[in-house]
């Protein structure tokens, strides 16, 4: 009797919920239409890599809420640092001020990043962080006797953000055309997706060379003297997860040195272990000019982001030049104390050797899907993968528009999540699932996800094969 009661009050209580979501709450990047006749998927707790839902029931985390929760949900440290800090100092903004926790994240981040990366200037997230990267860079070369180098290139396909600026650098025309015109000067360059080599198809380097090489011809068509810097990922994440060509980073910096162009490595995800190392130019071993960085840097226990530029870029600022530029929330006291702790819990317990050590056992485990027709292409690097879905394997035919909203919006997402796997079904560029879970997770998470994803492809393919 007792327990009946409890249960109804519980279904009262997620009624009411419900109500209110589809009334108050407008979620982001999100179809509100879409849950007219579906529930909103309301999460209220986590343990490790797996999500509880209203309803009690229990999800993996495969995409770590979104590339962000690297250690893991639950962990009551990061919460008492935050809790901890609060109650000392709840908030004092960077303004033309410090506090101890900003000085010493930015201290600790200026040792992870490779070669003379030593100033932090902090942000709420980590689309903020690209527009500062895109500001320092006008300034820079307007301090500098360069004042008409203004423009920035990027990738096709690839995000950086959705403020006025970090979307026009992004390389997605349909998430652009509602808000046209956006600020103008950014012009793509082709992404290094090798499955879909439009040349050199059959010799990784080759391709490289060439997507490199077509950075070179921009800056020509552009002209020289107009563009101030190029923004990369280091794994491209828009388009399912492009890994670099082996020689493409070390050509992209001759190209850039040549044509004094300034590298930005767009990082707010790759970084901070997502590739087993704090940065993903680490792995790949190139300098950036610059790193943007946010999501992982607390493990999403609190926001924060940041850019990180060479002491060459701040010499100008060093000598009474101000960036007139900030954030009231970049460098939150509660934020950057939350960052310390979490990086002292990637130090303590190794989280990029874990990465390093178990990336080949979770690619080798989503390879295992190569089997369906429907899989494609696995691809990534770390704990970052994309499952690129086809129509024929051996043509690499893709489906239609009207395919994909039927495969994707219409079944794979809420299939794989009723099946107990949240992670991302995406068409921005061709058809693919997103994986990138918590960096604790291990084999029994990985067999998870390719047993989830094995029942729901062959499902998916027998609506659409
Ligand atoms: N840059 C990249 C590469 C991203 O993936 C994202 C978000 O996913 C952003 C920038 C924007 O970050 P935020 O959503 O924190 O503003």
């Amino acid at each position: 009797m007792a327990i009946d009661a409890s249960l109804d009050l519980q279904d009262t209580a997620n009624a009411a919920l419900q109500q209110a979501a589809r009334d108050h709450l407008w979620m982001h990047f999100t179809n509100m239409a879409s849950y007219d006749d579906h529930e909103v998927p309301i999460i209220v707790r986590g343990e490790g890599a797996y999500l509880y839902d209203s309803h009690g029931r229990r999800y993996l985390d495969g995409l770590a809420g979104l590339f962000v929760s690297q250690l893991g949900h639950g962990r009551t440290e990061l919460a008492e640092a935050a809790a901890r800090q609060a109650g000392q100092l709840g908030f004092m903004p960077i303004w033309s001020y410090a506090h101890p926790n900003a000085v010493e994240l930015a201290q600790r981040l200026s040792t992870y990043t490779p070669g003379d990366l030593n100033r932090v200037f902090f942000t709420s997230g980590g689309g903020e962080a690209v527009e500062s990267a895109w500001k320092l860079a006008k300034q820079y070369f307007k301090l500098t006797g360069k004042p008409t180098k203004h423009k920035v290139l990027s990738r096709s396909i690839a995000y950086h953000g959705t403020t006025q600026g970090a979307l026009s650098i992004t390389g997605l025309p349909d998430l652009k055309m509602p808000y046209e015109p956006l600020v103008p000067s950014t012009f793509r360059v082709p992404n290094t997706n090798f499955y879909r080599a439009p040349i050199h198809g059959d010799d990784p380097e080759a391709f490289g060379r060439w997507a490199a090489d077509q950075i070179a011809v921009a800056i020509e068509n552009e002209g020289p003297d107009s563009v101030a810097a190029i923004f990369l990922e280091p794994v491209q994440n828009s388009g399912g997860c492009f890994p670099p060509p082996p020689g493409y980073f070390q050509r992209v910096r001759e190209i850039c040195d040549e044509y004094d162009v300034l590298l930005v490595s767009d990082e707010v995800i790759c970084a901070f272990g997502r590739l087993g190392h704090m940065f993903g130019a680490e792995r790949y071993g190139y300098q950036p000019d610059i790193i943007t960085c946010a999501k992982g840097i607390t493990s999403g226990y609190a926001p924060l982001g940041a850019m990180i530029a060479s002491d060459k870029l701040f010499e100008p600022f060093g000598k009474g030049n101000v960036f007139y530029h900030g954030y009231t929330f970049g460098g939150h006291p509660v934020s950057t104390a939350v960052a310390m702790a979490n990086l002292d819990i990637f130090e303590r317990e190794g989280i990029n050797e874990h990465v390093q050590a178990n990336e080949a056992a979770f690619r080798q485990t989503l390879e295992k899907l190569l089997d369906l027709p429907i899989v494609g292409h696995v691809r990534g690097d770390g704990y970052f993968y994309g499952i690129e879905l086809v129509k024929d394997k051996a043509t690499k035919e893709t489906f239609t528009e009207e395919e994909c909203e039927h495969l994707l919006a219409g079944f794979l997402s809420h299939a794989l999540f009723d099946a107990g796997l949240y992670c991302r079904a995406d068409d921005r560029g061709e058809p693919v699932v997103q994986l990138a879970p918590p960096l604790i997770c291990e084999q029994p998470q990985f067999d998870e996800m390719e047993q989830i994803l094995r029942s729901v492809l062959t499902e998916a393919w027998k609506r659409v094969g």
